[in-house]
């Protein structure tokens, strides 16, 4: 049996959405994408947080600033209240769980906030002396350098101290939430990554490897290496209910 991987659609006029690059990179390295519904009922988050295997958050739209304490800046951007819920809610049903999270770009600001930290509305209003972080080139054009930070969950699972990835961002993480460490950033400062210091496999890319995995091999790597987590998460789940069912 494939591991379950939850996956939260944007919420963009009424309808619910998934680029398909999230759900074939999530196939291409062993995992079942299960796509998550908007619901309001307790219960629901509950059981979803039991059945999927892993969670992957997608890109998209803007965070609500006032999730971590400030008023909206002129260059903030559409947000999705609804979806923010959702997301936040979810991330610590999984966080509680020690279920693994790989977050990709929104993703990884939401799990950053969810866990209590923060992050920059509008990185060309906030920062100075920025790299290009919204690319022009193709999506799966790896367009900025980043530097991984030794040792780290990142550099574990792809082995290099450098390499280029594709951006696609005007907002970022600020400081990493408490239990979090950066494990990437650019030339410029900004972090690109950050990961979990107590949980096997919390990751946060800003990037997008869903655009990559077709044709780059650490883009591939990082769903592999999430798709591993969640098997032997999954793995731990049977035996404990194995081990139930015998008392
Ligand atoms: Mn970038």
């Amino acid at each position: 049996m494939k591991p379950i991987i939850g996956i939260i659609p944007s919420l963009e006029n009424e309808s619910v959405r998934v680029h398909r690059d999230y759900t074939d990179s999530v196939r291409r390295a062993g995992g079942l994408p299960f796509i998550l519904p908007y619901s309001t009922d307790d219960e629901d988050f509950n059981q979803m947080a039991d059945q999927v295997d892993g969670l992957l958050l997608t890109g998209g739209g803007d965070i609500d600033p006032s999730l971590f304490g400030e008023d909206p800046l002129p260059g903030l951007g559409p947000i999705t209240p609804e979806r923010d819920h959702l997301e936040i809610r979810m991330i610590r049903l999984m966080l509680n769980r020690g279920s693994p999270i790989f977050a990709i770009c929104r993703g990884c600001q939401i799990l950053n906030v969810a866990a209590g930290g923060d992050m920059y509305q509008d990185l060309d209003s906030q920062l100075d002396g920025l790299l290009q972080h919204t690319q022009q080139a193709p999506r799966y054009h790896a367009s900025h350098k980043i530097r991984v930070v030794k040792p780290s969950l990142l550099y574990q699972i792809t082995g290099e101290e450098s390499f280029k990835v594709n951006s696609f961002h005007h907002q970022a993480v600020k400081e990493p939430a408490p239990g979090f460490v950066v494990s990437a950033r650019t030339a410029d400062g900004v972090i690109e990554a950050i990961e979990s210091r107590s949980h096997p496999f919390v990751l946060g890319v800003q990037w997008h490897p869903e655009n990559m995995t077709a044709t780059d091999a650490l883009a591939h790597r990082l769903f592999q290496a999430f798709i591993e987590a969640c098997r032997r998460k999954k793995g731990q789940r049977a035996a404990r209910i194995s081990g139930r069912s015998e008392n």
